[in-house]
């Protein structure tokens, strides 16, 4: 039986490895075929709040820097100019299947403050009764040490939270958890359901992500972590092809399954 057959609100995070090039321009393909199956996922009667990365990564590309911007103000200045353009390419794509866009830039004093977290929720609430889909990413240009919520694989257990989703699909750049690194170890196997994370299940999780994403295993375990606590599960899958999102929606097993504590 599918896993997301009972979950009626989504939350789909998609890392800047997926929705960009090596040289930080946007993966206009990918983008499309992620949007397409976003606009599925609710014609189909679900509910989804996109956790987008990429602003940096845009910004980049647009402005035309020779290296990835290393420094905080770069970053920062980077994300500025970036997050209008993803938000553009989001707006233009889903307005061609007929959905609405909302865009919501967090910050993380904004889950750690009870009343801020209030009225975030009730604008999440809001779109959603308005049968939008809210495009939410961390707002990098102002947030004080950067990247506050430790990367958007964080982030997204926080929106899950807040906007009280199902589950959380994280659309990454590897099948999902394996016992060690498939680039390394050709014996590496997929574990496909994680029922407790524990030193052993972080022991597989290896180094950080890319050079252009923030993430690696570790982050999205721990991300997993937060979210399996408020009995909110996720799951890894490879984002490389977004119709990954269609073999879920046909209730397929695919990637790694974090089971939430109260499943
Ligand atoms: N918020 C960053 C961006 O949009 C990405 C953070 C991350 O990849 O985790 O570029």
């Amino acid at each position: 039986m599918g896993i997301i057959k009972n979950c009626k609100r989504i939350v789909i995070k998609i890392g800047t490895s997926t929705l960009t090039y090596q040289n930080g321009s946007l993966n206009l393909r990918r983008i499309e075929l992620l949007t397409r199956a976003v606009s599925d996922f609710k014609n189909a009667g679900h509910e989804v709040v996109m956790v987008s990365s990429g602003a940096v990564g845009a910004g980049f590309a647009r402005l035309n820097m020779n290296a990835y911007p290393q420094t905080l103000e770069e970053k920062q200045a980077c994300a500025a100019v970036g997050q209008g353009q993803l938000i553009k390419i989001y707006d233009s794509f889903f307005s061609v299947y007929g959905h609405t866009v909302a865009q919501i830039l967090m910050t993380k004093d904004v889950v750690d403050d009870k009343t801020r977290l209030e009225h975030i929720k009730n604008t999440f609430f809001t779109l959603l009764n308005m049968g939008c889909v809210p495009v939410v990413n961390e707002n990098d240009s102002v947030s004080c040490e950067g990247i506050e919520f430790g990367g958007n694989d964080t982030l997204s257990a926080y929106v899950a939270i807040a906007c009280e989703a199902d589950i959380i699909i994280n659309l990454s750049d590897i099948d999902g958890l394996y016992n060690k690194d498939p680039r390394k170890f050709d014996d590496a196997v997929l574990i496909d359901r994680v029922e407790k994370i524990d030193d052993t299940i972080r022991s597989y999780a290896g180094g950080a992500g890319t050079a252009r994403g923030t993430g690696g295993m570790i982050a999205k375990i721990n991300a997993a972590s937060i979210a399996n606590d408020y009995g909110i599960p996720m799951l890894i899958v490879n984002g490389e092809n977004p119709c990954v999102l269609y073999d879920i929606l046909d209730g397929k097993h695919v990637g790694t399954y974090f089971a939430a504590r109260k499943d």
